[in-house]
């Protein structure tokens, strides 16, 4: 679809450089720049084609890579997505989210991976179709399930300081889900894996887009049913039981991982 080179009509321009996105700061907030913003840049829309990918609001929606010499105006800056949270309107930032998956999903489907040659977008769903051999490439969405385990009796959760955390957060356990799994399988078999117990009343929390680069993380809820911890030290550092009252550090309040542990603490 065409960009709405027009400044007359708002349209919100989410533009990424290699993984950071664009933003504008004013006082303590961050917004995405509208195109009237941008319109100024010498931008070379010819090279790198925005992508419509939606509106927002009624606004329409547009992501766009820049090339590095692009130079910005003094008040924006490129940002990690995950680092504006609290400064970014939330919803925006989920905006955010997908139309950095949509980039680097468009980025690495330029060829199909089945015959070589180049890829075309489909016009009827989100999704590139080879013109050589028809193979279809859909965005890739990675699904893994996100579990906190709670002890009934002690009034516990089970919270590990992962192999790839700093040194003093813990979180709930985490995993991808395997081809031919469900999800409650995943559950059984993460946990066993990582940390030897069994769990049961397997429950679903919730769910959250974590598009970096391209997972959706499925939340539950799971009761320890037995076994002693026995940590997997390819993944886990540490795994340890704790109580409401005497937490870890844990994850910060963008995360999924973190509603667990905060429904665990109003809840126990
Ligand atoms: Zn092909």
């Amino acid at each position: 679809m065409k960009p709405f080179l027009n400044e007359t009509i708002p349209s919100y321009w989410f533009i990424f450089r290699e993984n950071l996105l664009l933003v504008e700061f004013a006082d303590d907030s961050a917004s995405i720049p509208f195109y009237s913003n941008l319109s100024k840049l010498n931008m070379s829309l010819e090279l790198n084609q925005p992508i419509y990918f939606g509106a927002f609001e009624t606004i329409p929606c547009y992501y766009f890579e820049a090339s590095n010499d692009l130079e910005i105006p003094k008040k924006m800056s490129f940002q990690s997505i995950r680092k504006l949270f609290g400064l970014l309107n939330e919803e925006l930032l989920w905006v955010a989210g997908r139309a950095f998956q949509l980039l680097v999903w468009d980025k690495n489907s330029q060829y199909c991976g089945r015959c070589g040659n180049p890829t075309e977008l489909k016009f009827d769903e989100r999704a590139k179709i080879c013109p050589e051999c028809s193979l279809l490439v859909f965005p890739r969405i990675s699904p893994a399930i996100i579990v906190g385990i709670i002890d009934q009796q002690k009034k516990k959760i089970l919270l590990a300081n992962g192999t790839r955390f700093p040194a003093s957060f813990y979180s709930v356990l985490a995993g991808f889900v395997e081809p031919g799994e469900t999800l409650e399988e995943c559950v059984r078999r993460e946990v066993l894996e990582e940390v030897g117990i069994e769990v049961n009343n397997i429950r679903y929390f919730g769910s959250q887009s974590w598009p970096f680069p391209d997972s959706l993380m499925i939340g539950f809820l799971a009761d320890y049913a037995t076994g002693q911890i026995v940590i997997n030290p390819i993944e886990i550092n540490d795994a340890n039981w704790f109580t409401a009252d005497n937490l870890p550090q844990v994850p910060g309040e963008i995360s999924i991982a973190r509603k667990i542990i905060d429904w665990f603490v109003q809840n126990y």
